[in-house]
């Protein structure tokens, strides 16, 4: 499906596993950027799905670091740990359709069989699961997860700045998982629902998700769900060349003062390219990149 939109809206959705970091404010201020360059509406969700990982005060302190850079949500905050009823109706109808099937396999189960199939595992990536309960009609039972049939193999799809991007996701990844095992719901189901719900037009985030939209494009289509159009940021990185992520010990931005919000404000807009110099206060400063950035847009 072609991506259309009336009126633009575009959002930020942190997990609130900790503190917002240089990496995440930039994913933050060009989602925002890109939304005020639009005359569009920036919404604020908190992907706090994993339960386990995220906490209410990291949740707070993402707030109160985005406030002091002068990026609040247009509407009100929307929690993914109260909107539970929304994923499960949603899975409730791809389970009607016959798209998504239980699976009773574990990680280990997983590597074993990639292993007598001669897989080699690369590096930091998701073993491709192997199909071993696709055609098993296995009952649902606690412990075991949902997940959906990647009968498509290859999604084609542009991104505004990395330009034409393909997957194929049937075999990159096989099918994936909605719902874990553990009971929670996964990012990949929660985050195409509430986009979805929420109206969302235009996805700004950090690259490292790019890999991920080929999966939310082919669950936006089992559920009839409208194309998005998508823009993935360039990534901070650390002294070590890794992704600057919470998981590597990034510090949280310091937005302690006006001064500091603005410093660090700056630095994300140097990683978005942005040329202007910060102004003397940080609206002033919103407002010109706002026009920076739109003059890019034409
Ligand atoms: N919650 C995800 C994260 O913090 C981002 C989700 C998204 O923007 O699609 O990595």
């Amino acid at each position: 499906m072609k991506p259309s939109f009336v009126r633009y809206r575009g959002r930020f959705a942190p997990s609130p596993t900790g503190p917002l970091h240089a990496g995440s404010l930039v994913a933050a201020l060009a989602s925002w950027l890109d939304a005020r360059a639009h005359q569009g509406t920036w919404l604020v969700r908190m992907e706090d799905v994993d339960t386990p990982r995220c906490s209410e005060s990291a949740a707070q302190t993402l707030l109160v670091q985005l406030a002091a850079c002068g990026l609040t949500s247009d509407e009100p905050v929307q929690w993914q740990s109260a909107r539970s009823a929304l994923y499960e109706s949603a899975l409730q109808s791809l389970l009607h359709s016959g798209a998504v099937y239980a699976c009773r396999c574990s990680r280990t189960d997983i590597a074993r069989v990639l292993m007598a199939q001669g897989f080699a595992a690369e590096r930091h990536r998701d073993l491709p699961y192997p199909g071993t309960c696709r055609s098993l009609h296995l009952a649902f039972q606690p412990g075991m997860s949902i997940r959906l049939r990647t009968s498509i193999g290859r999604v084609d799809w542009h991104d505004r700045r990395l330009g034409p991007q393909q997957q194929n996701v049937a075999s990159s990844v096989g099918d994936f998982v909605l719902k874990r095992s553990d009971g929670l719901w996964a990012y990949q189901l929660a985050v195409v629902v509430d986009d979805a719900a929420q109206g969302i037009t235009h996805v700004v985030r950090g690259e490292d998700l790019a890999d991920n939209t080929p999966r939310q494009i082919l669950l936006q289509q089992a559920l009839g769900l409208p194309a998005l159009i998508y823009m993935h940021t360039p990534l901070v990185m650390a002294a070590d060349g890794q992704k600057l992520s919470k998981q590597n010990g990034a510090q949280a931005a310091d937005t302690s003062s006006p001064a500091k919000a603005l410093q660090v404000l700056q630095a994300a807009a140097s990683a978005l390219g942005l040329q202007t110099p910060a102004q003397e206060n940080g609206a002033q400063t919103l407002a010109v990149w706002v026009n920076e950035w739109r003059a890019r847009l034409a």
